[in-house]
């Protein structure tokens, strides 16, 4: 097979240098590095699907790649080189905002932050929000199912999407860019796109539902004794506020350290520090000064209940950005730290503080050598759940100790989630990361019929193969 055939076939770059490959060949953790045939950068729809085409009749499998942010190794592919890399950051435009409907249509390729601004020029909000938004694409985000910081209030990647153009493994097109919110006529094809990870073909743009952009909001900073006690803050908090509630997110004060120690303009809101934080953010769609009262009013109640023992509220744009910007650099900063090892798990919520009790304790004392790095979307019921090597711990050796600590780590960790009737993958996608522990706790018939959909819609098995679950 010669690959200059390919060359002529589509609109865009065909990267073929090793050199010029090397970014797409590496995951954004520097955890999985592959090789590939080339990498094709197509700009628009058809030539995705004269690429897809070429490598359905030549037998080489196809990696579609967005920002390349993705932490379950998705993204890379193996170390065969036989395997295409279908970069879509090429597949970029924004095509239409329909303001009465409250939907845009954008291809694959869009930066998420770029389709947020592309909505609040429309005067409307695009909720999806997570910190690699600068980089990481609409594409890459529907293929993972995405979560972020906004879910609590509008719901994950999938619930943000009404319709999908998707080339199939064929290389066909499948337009089905619909701007409904109703549409019960047979199987849903889009939310079996939707989440699959590359795995089953690759979407090339979508509709996406809009609101009204919030005119006030505010955050608060809140120091808490527990997970537990911050569990029961969130209850009150969706008692008092409803759904002006946008945000709830829970931090260990070790995360708050790391991000102190690695970005210089961090500085903790607060004179004491706790063990525990959240972080509280309410929307309101009315000017005025009704999100900090809701805020103030829930924390005076909170303090009474010694649920909180401490809080700062934001009093301006620029320190609304300054507490966020604490929780959205911590991953950032546990990776300066040194190696980690990483767990995105979700749990009913009301599991989470019997859950992190339990499981603290048993790591403490089966693997004294590691440190806990604990946050997340805790309105979600979502944990990354992470370690470090034990602070100070920076020998190569014991941070070899640390990587082979792994694999056990995982099986405690996981055990203790599916026994508090969680998910080992809540927003990542299992990739190759999760692969292969999904299948050791998914019933057989699970497998079976996802196995199923794979053959049928990706007889071949040339769709990002040895990634999720489907093969
Ligand atoms: P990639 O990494 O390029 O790809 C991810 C997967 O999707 C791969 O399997 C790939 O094959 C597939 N894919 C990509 N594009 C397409 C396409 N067009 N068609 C078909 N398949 C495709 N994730 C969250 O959910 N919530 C968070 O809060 C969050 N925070 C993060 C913070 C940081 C600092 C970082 C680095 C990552 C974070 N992530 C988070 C993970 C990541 O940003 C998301 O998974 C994101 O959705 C991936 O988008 P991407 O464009 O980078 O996809």
């Amino acid at each position: 097979m010669d690959i200059e055939t390919l060359r002529g076939s589509f609109t865009g770059r065909l990267l073929t240098d090793a050199a010029d490959m090397a970014p797409f060949l590496t995951d954004w953790r520097g955890k999985w590095t592959g090789q590939a045939l080339a990498v094709a950068q197509p700009r628009d729809t058809e030539g995705v699907a004269a690429i897809v085409r070429w490598c359905h009749s030549h037998g080489v499998p196809v990696v579609p790649q967005g920002g390349n942010t993705g932490l379950s190794g998705g993204a890379t592919p193996d170390a065969s080189g036989r395997a295409l890399v279908l970069s879509l950051v090429r597949l970029d435009r924004i095509r239409s905002v329909d303001a009465v409907t409250n939907t845009i249509e954008v291809e694959a390729g869009a930066t998420l932050q770029r389709v947020q601004e592309a909505a609040r020029e429309a005067g409307r909000l695009f909720p999806l929000s997570l910190a690699a938004e600068g980089s990481c694409t609409l594409g890459g985000n529907l293929a993972t199912n995405a979560g972020g910081v906004q879910v609590l209030r509008y719901g994950n990647a999938r619930e943000l999407c009404l319709g999908l153009e998707v080339v199939t493994a064929d290389g066909s097109v499948w337009s089905a860019l619909r701007r409904l919110r109703k549409d019960n006529t047979g199987y849903d094809l889009r939310d079996l796109y939707i989440g699959s990870e590359g795995t089953l073909g690759v979407i090339t743009a979508a509709v996406l539902k809009l609101f009204p952009l919030p005119k006030a909001q505010a955050v608060a900073f809140v120091a808490v004794p527990s997970p537990r006690a911050a569990v029961e803050l969130l209850q009150l908090a969706q008692e008092q506020l409803s759904s002006s509630l946008t945000a709830f997110e829970l931090m260990s004060d070790t995360c708050l350290a790391l991000v102190e120690r690695h970005v210089p303009s961090a500085r903790l809101p607060l004179p004491e520090r706790s063990p525990w934080y959240v972080l509280m953010e309410v929307s309101e769609a009315q000017e005025g000064e009704r999100a900090s009262a809701g805020l103030q009013a829930l924390l005076e109640l909170a303090f009474d209940q010694g649920l909180a023992t401490d809080a700062a509220l934001s009093a301006s744009l620029a320190q609304f950005q300054s507490l966020w910007a604490l929780r959205e650099d911590i991953s950032e900063s546990q990776g300066a730290e040194g190696p980690t090892i990483k767990h995105d798990i979700s749990l009913p919520i009301s599991r989470i503080a019997d859950f992190i009790e339990s499981t603290d304790a048993a790591l403490a004392q089966a693997f004294p050598e590691t440190r806990l790095v604990v946050f997340g979307h805790v309105g979600d019921g979502n944990l990354h759940y992470n370690l470090s090597p034990a602070a100070g711990d920076a020998t190569p050796e014991r941070r070899d100790r640390f990587k082979s600590l792994e694999e056990p780590i995982n099986r405690l960790v996981h055990d203790a989630v599916i026994a508090h009737e969680g998910s080992i993958s809540a927003e990542h996608g299992l990739g190759v990361l999760r692969r292969e522990e999904a299948a050791l706790y998914k019933s057989p018939i699970e497998l079976q019929l996802m196995r199923a959909i794979k053959q049928a819609l990706d007889p071949r098995g040339l769709m990002n193969p040895g990634k999720s679950i489907g093969d």
